[in-house]
């Protein structure tokens, strides 16, 4: 009986199974096929200065908007992307739209499109880059690739040479969700990063988390030590503004000043900005 028991839940556990990765064919699928069908769109969030209180740039953040899903967080979908090898093509589109739409833009503003490990594991990657500049004329000065720790731990240093190439070029290059992996400060001594991005999870404790507040102070110190610029992520309220400008952070992104925008409300925010100076 306990056999026939354990023998019905292994049958139940393989068709789960079977439903997940059905679920997943299907996701991958509906991802290539959304990229031809052109579902993604790039959403743009401001990084202001707090010295100056200018905004700086924009991170570029990826949309699907899906007839059938809806609307598809990146959340959602990047990791079985990454996993499935979609991510390349994805990648790739994200870095040609985000340098043309970026090209239009006042030159005083840069932008930061997030590029994933598996990217950096294929060989076109450099090449893809030169041709989204090429392509859109944007000044190579004017992008910056966010990379997470993760892109840091292939054992042969192919994404370290990689991003020595396009630092050369004059590519920036900013160290993404820091604090949250394993051995940050050791990239930090590899790598001449041009901005350290203090992830939002330190950022948005209460203002009873003494140990949150210590860890960004830690992190500004540490950035400005090191010449990098260091971004609170994740700000959504005055009294979060007024504790991570006081800890020393240079520049700010997050709900308080604005969520990601379309591309088309880019010039209306700035100049609304300029008017009523928000900060
Ligand atoms: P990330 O690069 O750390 O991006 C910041 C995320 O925090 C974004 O989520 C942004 O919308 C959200 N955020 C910004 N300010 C606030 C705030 O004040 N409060 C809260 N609650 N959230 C805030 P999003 O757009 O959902 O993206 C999630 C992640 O997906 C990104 O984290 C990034 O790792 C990845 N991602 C997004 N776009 C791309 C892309 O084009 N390529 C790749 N490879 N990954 C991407
Ligand atoms: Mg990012
Ligand atoms: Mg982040
Ligand atoms: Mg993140």
């Amino acid at each position: 009986r306990a056999k026939k028991d354990g023998h019905g839940s292994y049958r139940f556990f393989e068709a789960e199974m079977d439903e997940r990765m059905q679920a997943r064919r299907h996701l991958e699928i509906d991802l290539r096929r959304a990229l031809a069908l052109r579902e993604f769109v790039l959403v743009y969030q401001p990084q202001v200065n707090l010295r100056t209180n200018t905004v700086t740039g924009f991170e570029a953040l990826l949309r699907w908007q899906c007839p059938t899903r809806g609307a598809v967080s990146p959340l959602d979908f990047i990791p079985l992307a990454e996993e499935t090898g979609v991510i390349i093509p994805i990648g790739e589109w994200v870095l040609r739209t985000a340098c043309r739409e970026a090209a239009k833009w006042s030159p005083a503003h840069i932008v930061a499109v997030n590029v994933s490990a598996v990217q950096f594991g294929n060989p076109n990657l450099v090449s893809t880059i030169i041709s989204a500049l090429a392509e859109s004329g944007l000044d190579p000065r004017r992008l910056e690739l966010e990379i997470t720790e993760s892109v840091m731990l292939d054992a042969r240093g192919t994404a370290h040479a990689v991003l020595q190439v396009l630092r050369t070029m004059g590519v920036r290059v900013a160290l993404d969700d820091f604090g949250t992996g394993y051995s940050s400060l050791g990239y930090l001594r590899s790598f001449p990063f041009d901005k350290i991005k203090i992830d939002q999870s330190f950022v948005r404790g209460t203002s009873n988390d003494p140990v949150g507040a210590a860890i960004v102070r830690a992190i500004a110190e540490l950035g400005q030590s090191l010449g990098m610029a260091t971004v609170a992520e994740g700000v959504e309220t005055a009294d979060q503004l007024a504790r991570v400008a006081s800890d020393g952070c240079t520049e700010v992104q997050g709900y308080y000043f604005s969520r990601p925008m379309a591309p088309d409300q880019i010039e209306s925010y700035l100049s609304t900005r300029n008017r009523t100076n928000l900060l």
